[in-house]
């Protein structure tokens, strides 16, 4: 796939307690988040990869897909290598790049935006590359990978990217950049912005005084829909205002020149949801008699069975003659459960049963093809029981 690809390597303590381009949104956005977050902790950051991320990420690294991660894993390591190719072939052309030039893919680096010789920021970027195009220019390119459902801001206003594409530029001397977002969710796609060297600069400038601004700023709270990815939501005054005038209007009812609140409140919901989220991990971790005392207990949960690849489940179901191969990997692509709802339709329809039987069937059936892997416990009321 590639040229001179290197392997990166990064520090186990990454930001070494200074701002990143994962939390530049947030910290241009709400002057008080950055120095919140750094004086109470980061113990609720939502920033942490998750065990798919990890597995995506291998597969990129090793530049293949791995037959026993998870269905959607490979989908995803699958689509996201597509669209990297695409981007690469894109930016060759584009700037009449000499392909004996070009460095990597560079993946999961962390470069150090320097600031008189000092450490100022940080930025790790999932993948980028870096070349001479014609007229002996240095150009790069960078991709950040989105795999989840939220909203993401836009490449041209997104200063995540514009804080990769500043660090980037810093660390190789390049002089034009194109960097953006691969898109796996909802219709693989590509979204990037340019960066020339002009712009770098103005966006450098901006970005060291926007983090210079959060000195003493610790209560100038601005809400928004960046509060779902900040460590303090669950401590934050701003938050627990929202929830204490949603709790009011609950019981009195919302009027239409409530507007302004209303709007806050929906904007920021995703800081709420994050302190609900973080109560419940509080009250899980609790000693049973002081959860009881409260009215809650854990029940479990049935394991998860993720398929062992996405290959084996079809030397299963072919047999049964109830699906093509089309169908089969067009349904593994969207989940099991969904592949599992439509065998068992065909399944209840073809033997003159119910679904929930063919449900059981399947299951069954595929069970030597699933992983298992144990499930959390859920918390439950008992209040009243
Ligand atoms: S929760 Fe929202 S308003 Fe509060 S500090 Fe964090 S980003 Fe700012």
């Amino acid at each position: 796939m590639t040229q001179n690809s290197i392997k990166s390597q990064s520090p186990p303590d990454e930001r070494e307690g200074k701002p990143s381009a994962s939390g530049a949104e947030r910290l241009v956005a709400c002057l008080a988040s950055w120095p919140n977050e750094q004086a109470h902790g980061f113990e609720g950051d939502v920033m942490a990869a998750t065990a798919q991320g990890t597995e995506i990420a291998a597969m990129m690294e090793a530049e293949e897909i791995d037959e026993d991660a998870e269905a959607d894993s490979q989908v995803i390591a699958e689509k996201l290598g597509e669209l990297e190719q695409k981007a690469l072939a894109e930016w060759t052309t584009h700037y009449s790049v000499d392909q004996s030039t070009i460095v990597g893919p560079i993946r999961e680096a962390r470069l150090w935006l320097k600031d008189g010789g000092e450490k100022h920021s940080s930025a790790k970027l999932d993948v980028f590359f870096f070349g001479l195009a014609a007229g002996s220019r240095k150009v790069g390119l960078f991709l950040d990978h989105k795999t989840g459902f939220k909203d993401v801001t836009a490449s041209p206003k997104n200063w995540q990217l514009r804080v990769q594409a500043i660090a980037l530029a810093q660390t190789y001397g390049l002089e034009e950049i194109w960097g953006g977002i691969a898109h796996v969710r909802f219709g693989a796609k590509l979204d990037y912005s340019l960066y020339s060297l002009e712009t770098i600069l103005q966006l450098r400038e901006l970005w060291i005084r926007a983090v210079a601004r959060t000195e003493n700023a610790e209560r100038f709270y601005a809400p928004g829909k960046w509060c779902g990815y900040c460590s303090f939501a669950h401590k934050c005054p701003a938050m627990h205002g929202y929830m204490s005038i949603l709790k009011e209007n609950a019981e009195t009812g919302w009027k239409l020149d409530d507007r302004s609140m209303i709007r806050g409140i929906y904007n920021s919901k995703s800081g709420i949801e994050k302190s609900l989220a973080l109560m419940l991990q509080w009250l899980k971790k609790l000693p049973k008699e002081e959860m009881n005392a409260l009215g809650f207990d854990l029940e479990e949960n049935a394991p998860n069975k993720p398929f062992k690849s996405a290959l084996a489940p079809w030397a299963m179901i072919e047999p049964t003659g109830l699906m093509t191969e089309g169908e089969y990997w067009d349904l593994a692509k969207m989940s099991k459960g969904a592949l599992i709802k439509e065998l068992a339709a065909r399944y209840a329809k073809q033997y003159n049963t119910t679904k929930k039987a063919g449900v059981a069937y399947f299951e069954s059936l595929l069970e030597p093809v699933c992983l298992s892997f144990p499930k959390a416990p859920s918390l439950k009321d008992i209040e009243g029981k």
